[in-house]
């Protein structure tokens, strides 16, 4: 299940939550459903740790040792 962090747009307060699918989550603090949803917490860290190896390849696209492109040649 996904985590979101919020910036409540009422008061400025931050928070994470879980959010569930139909739900609206609101501010713990006022309550307000004026909410600034960052970055999941768990999506920042995954695609960081999935792009740094593909970044670091020969390949930047499929890791062939031919070097950038070459896996397009045919
Ligand atoms: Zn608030």
């Amino acid at each position: 299940m996904p985590i979101y962090e919020y910036a409540c747009g009422k008061c400025g307060h931050e928070f994470e939550t879980l959010v569930r699918s139909g739900t609206v989550p609101e501010c713990p603090s006022c309550h307000s459903t004026e909410l600034d949803k960052k970055l999941s917490v768990f999506a920042t860290a995954g695609s960081m740790a999935e792009a740094a190896p593909l970044a670091a390849g020969p390949c930047g696209s499929c890791g062939h040792p031919g070097g950038p492109g070459a896996c397009a040649l045919k």
